[in-house]
């Protein structure tokens, strides 16, 4: 599971048009792939693979 590196909630990913994000779910911050790169684990990986258009800012 991905942590948010402030509060220490769940990372989710989020999706807006061909743009990926984590958001926290706690405290509802966001963040670029990389800035959380370090975290991506395999859920999130799975995740991010099912979208080829990824565009990684
Ligand atoms: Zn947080």
């Amino acid at each position: 599971m991905m942590k948010c590196p402030d509060c220490r909630g769940k990372l989710e990913i989020v999706r807006a048009c061909r743009k990926v994000a984590m958001k926290c779910g706690e405290c509802g911050r966001e963040y670029r792939i990389h800035e959380v790169a370090d975290q991506i684990d395999e859920e999130a990986e799975e995740a991010l693979g099912r979208w080829t258009a990824i565009v990684y800012d």
